[in-house]
This record gives C-alpha cells, structure tokens and sequence, in this order.
C-alpha cells in the first residue's frame, strides 16, 4: 500500500523542524523529504541531511529538469522538493513528511488534493520571535522578514486538516506524534478531526 503525504507548514520558529524530529524518532513508518535550498548552511546542518544545498543556479537547472515536486521562494531564497525520492518512499509504503512554507504547501495541496496538510504555529506572534530569537541563527532583518511573513502564514491556517499548537513541547511532540500514527495508519480520513 502507498504511503500518505503529508504537508507540515507553519510560521518559522513555530517549531515544526522540533515537532517533525520527534515524529520522526517515533513512528518508524514515517519518512523526511529533504528538500534543496539555495539558503547558506547554518551551523551543524549537513549536505544531503538537513538540505540539499545548491547554488541559485543549480537550483534552476533543477526546475528547469522538472525535478521538483513544488518550489518556491522564501526570505530571499530557493526552498523545493526533489520529486522523485518522495515517489520513492510513498511506493516502498512509508508516509512522507514535506516541510514546506505556504507557497509550497499550496502547490501541494493542489497538485496532490489527498495530501494531508498539517499547520503547526506557536501561542503567539511574540512567542514565535522569541523562539526565533533564541534560536539565533538568523540576521536581524532575516528574523524580520520571517516574521512579516509569519503573519499572512497564520492567517491561512483554516486551509489546513489539522493544527498543533507548540506550547508545550511535551505536550505538542506527544500530539503531533498521535495525528502522525493515525495518518499512518489510516490515511488521510482517519486523521480527519
Ligand atoms: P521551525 O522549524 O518551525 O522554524 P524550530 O523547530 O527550529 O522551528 O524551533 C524554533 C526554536 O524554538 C528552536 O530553538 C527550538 O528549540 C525552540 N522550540 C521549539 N518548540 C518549543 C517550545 N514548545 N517551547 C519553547 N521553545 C521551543
Ligand atoms: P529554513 O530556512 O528555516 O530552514 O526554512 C524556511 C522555510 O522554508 C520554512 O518555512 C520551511 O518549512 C520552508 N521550506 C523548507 N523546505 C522547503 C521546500 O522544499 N519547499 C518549500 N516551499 N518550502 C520549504
């Protein structure tokens, strides 16, 4: 049985790269599409782990080849998703998680309707800068534009299935973890609210 899609978005710093690593160590049947991006590594991110990391102008030679499944672009750079290993995973019956910001989760949504959309989003726009802030891996003006962003992002959060609110990390690991299982498990349907 083909695996699902799934489609986790939500204003950075809301805490999805978090929440996906604990699904991730959780539910075995899940699987990480590494997308490409033309943004610089940070500090600790691997080649081929965390992005694949491509020049602006390999990144078009892979539109160009029609390599990805969506792309867009965010903050100044290139974010997409190489098509063919997301194929790859959904035929070997694992379920596929694609984080992607809100042009790309769109295409998505269009392009493949059974594809399960999942918002994640922090209590609040303060707390997300703070976590941003904590982070530290971003310029002053890249923190601000992400969080100009942030504010059309949460206001599209009605277009997804389901929203976990990352208060409490326990507490929101635990409940993306349980929405992941019965996505698995059951498919799309199943994990409707
Ligand atoms: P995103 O992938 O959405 O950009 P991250 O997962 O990188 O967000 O989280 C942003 C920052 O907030 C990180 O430093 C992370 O450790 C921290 N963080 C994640 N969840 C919580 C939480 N529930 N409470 C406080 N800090 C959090
Ligand atoms: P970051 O630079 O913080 O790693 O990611 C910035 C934004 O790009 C995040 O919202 C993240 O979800 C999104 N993103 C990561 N990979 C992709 C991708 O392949 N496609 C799209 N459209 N967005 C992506």
């Amino acid at each position: 049985m083909r695996g699902s899609l799934i489609v986790v978005s939500g204003p950075s710093g809301a805490g999805k790269s978090t929440l996906i690593k604990a699904s991730l160590e959780a539910v075995p049947e899940l699987a990480y599409s590494v997308s490409a991006t033309t943004r610089r590594p940070r500090p600790g991110e691997v080649d081929g782990r965390d992005y694949i990391f491509l020049s602006r102008k390999e990144f078009e030679h892979w539109i160009e080849d029609g390599r990805f499944l969506e792309w867009a672009e965010y903050s100044g750079n290139l974010y997409g998703t190489p098509e063919q290993k997301v194929e790859e995973f959904l035929n070997e019956g694992k379920s596929v998680i694609l984080e992607l910001e809100l042009q790309g989760a769109r295409q998505v949504q269009l392009k493949r309707p059974d594809a399960v959309m999942v918002f994640v989003r922090a209590p609040s726009l303060e707390e997300t800068r703070r976590r941003l802030a904590g982070r530290a891996t971003e310029t002053e003006e890249a923190l601000e534009s992400r969080l100009a962003t942030a504010v059309g992002e949460v206001a599209a959060r009605d277009e997804f299935d389901h929203e976990v609110i990352n208060e409490d990390r326990e507490r929101a690991s635990r409940d993306m973890i349980e929405k992941m299982e019965s996505i698995v498990s059951g498919g799309r349907d199943a994990a409707r609210p």
